[in-house]
């Protein structure tokens, strides 16, 4: 597939540091989900190629911390304009490396491009303060200044948005950045690094270090005890947040966490039942069930529940599993090996306790997984307390509204929840009692990148995209003015 770029040198395969691309000492394969086949063979960086990042984000944050905001923004406006002119190619090179269908690459491509032109635009009302003074000869003001050299480590599930998202509001703010994508999808980190630095953004704001899984490790630890580094921002699994939350406590970095979610998706008696099963679809089986936001409970009333499954059932046996490059397919293949091996252990656990399996449950051709649903799931099986991360529904039978929250919270993650009812004041209830940073009230879709996104309890800190997201790139400076 990558043959047919319309520009080829969108396809990069060495690092990027400073206004060098680099070749390193060795290099790594990445191979197309689809296929197994190798698709690009990769710098692997280590500890040293790291610092010199480091140095190299350092070395062009005086410059770019003075530039001025307008025109900060200016140069993200162009990288934003290139994102949507590559559009095609970026989607092409991230279906490739990901495997997610092109239509859903290409929606991908615009959702990240738009946190570039957000964060631009807030970038211009990083406004300070000045307080009233308690001492006629003093002047107290509160400057917004940005953090300094960021780090961020992301994930392959959205290879382009998760890096824009960090970055943008970073480079925004007038901070330099360090990126590890993740080892699955460096391709898609480093054309879009490739394009910022066609759109004037001046070398050295803007670094890319690729490593392999081992190396991943060696760059994350270099990032995280460097004290050059001020903030790190992480979007994965909640294992590997907390070993970087652990490596970051020498240099009291700030951080940024966006982990694992354990989403429940709740169903009432009142829902508008085909909405439900529309929102349910949408939400669950998206990439492939690979998201962190993706529905991982389905919770229904007594009610409904036999009517729900039947819909629900219906649409998914109409998901077109297949090469995410023929049109048409809705569900490409699953990462890798072990993600197909969690889903198995999910459905073997669940049918072993006595669930019912309604559609799916098994491979296709390998590399790929059945959509699937189960009914009559309970709280015991591991889809219960487990994030699946792949297209299978467990659903649950409930009878009422507080015994759906009370098992919607029953989990030491916060991230995504949603519910559909019509009932207002129950909307209202329902909506305040859910222990989560986000809630989809009627809808399986919620994020945008004029929204705050992030979690509670162990799914993470602070908070992605909206006014909300540049803060984490921000100090907040206070002069003390005497002698007035
Ligand atoms: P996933 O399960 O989605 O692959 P991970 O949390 O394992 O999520 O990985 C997300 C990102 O974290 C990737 O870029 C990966 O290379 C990186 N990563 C994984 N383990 C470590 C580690 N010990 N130190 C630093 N980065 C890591």
């Amino acid at each position: 597939p990558l043959d047919r770029l319309a520009r080829p040198e969108l396809l990069r395969t060495d690092a990027l540091i400073g206004d060098a691309w680099v070749t390193g000492n060795a290099r790594f394969d990445v191979t197309d989900p689809t296929t197994g086949a190798v698709l690009a063979n990769v710098a692997n960086l280590g500890a040293a190629e790291t610092e010199a990042a480091i140095a190299a984000a350092n070395n062009a944050g005086k410059a770019w911390r003075a530039t001025p905001a307008k025109q900060r923004a200016a140069v993200m406006l162009k990288w934003f304009q290139l994102l949507n002119a590559h559009a095609d190619d970026l989607a092409t090179i991230m279906s490739a490396e990901q495997g997610k269908p092109l239509a859903e690459a290409r929606g991908e491509v615009g959702f990240g491009a738009s946190f570039i032109e957000w964060f631009a635009e807030e970038g211009r009302r990083v406004y300070g303060e000045t307080i009233p003074t308690t001492d006629k000869d003093k002047r107290y003001l509160v400057l917004r200044e940005p953090v300094g050299v960021c780090a961020a480590i992301t994930p392959w599930n959205f290879p382009i948005a998760m890096i824009t998202r960090k970055v943008a509001p970073a480079i925004a703010a007038g901070c330099t950045v360090v990126v590890k994508p993740a080892e699955q999808t460096p391709l898609s980190a480093l054309a879009v690094a490739a394009l910022a630095r066609e759109a004037g953004l001046p070398p050295g704001v803007l670094n890319v270090v690729t490593g392999d899984g081992p190396q991943s490790i060696s760059i994350g630890k270099t990032l995280c005890e460097s004290d050059v580094v001020r903030h790190l921002s992480f979007t994965g699994s909640t294992e590997v947040g907390r070993i970087l939350m652990r490596q970051c406590a020498p240099t009291i970095k700030k951080l940024s966490l966006e982990l694992g979610g354990n989403a429940p998706f709740i169903v009432f008696d009142d829902a508008d039942l085909d909405a439900a099963a529309e929102g349910a679809l949408i939400s669950k089986y998206r990439n492939a069930g690979q998201t962190c936001v993706c529905a991982n409970r389905l919770y229904v009333q007594s009610g409904v529940y036999d009517a729900f499954v039947a819909k629900l059932a219906e649409k998914v046996r109409a998901i077109k599993v297949g090469n995410p490059f023929e049109a048409g397919t809705t569900q490409g293949p699953m990462i890798d090996e072990d993600a197909i091996l969690k889903i198995e252990r999910h459905v073997a656990d669940a049918q072993a306790k006595g669930a019912r399996l309604v559609e799916g449950g098994h491979r296709i051709d390998d590399r790929f997984y059945a959509p699937t649903l189960l009914a009559d799931a309970t709280p015991d099986m591991l889809c219960a307390r487990e994030e699946t991360f792949g297209p299978m529904a467990p659903v649950f039978r409930f009878e009422t509204e507080e015994e759906a929250i009370r098992l919607a919270n029953d989990t030491e993650f916060g991230l995504a929840s949603y519910f559909y009812s019509r009932d207002v004041g129950r909307i209202f209830r329902v909506g305040e009692a859910l222990e989560y940073g986000m809630v989809g009230v009627n809808t399986g879709l919620i994020s945008t990148a004029e929204v705050p996104f992030g979690g509670v309890k162990q799914s993470g800190l602070g908070r992605e995209g909206s006014r909300h997201g540049i803060e984490d790139y921000v100090e907040v400076k206070y002069l003390c003015l005497a002698g007035v």
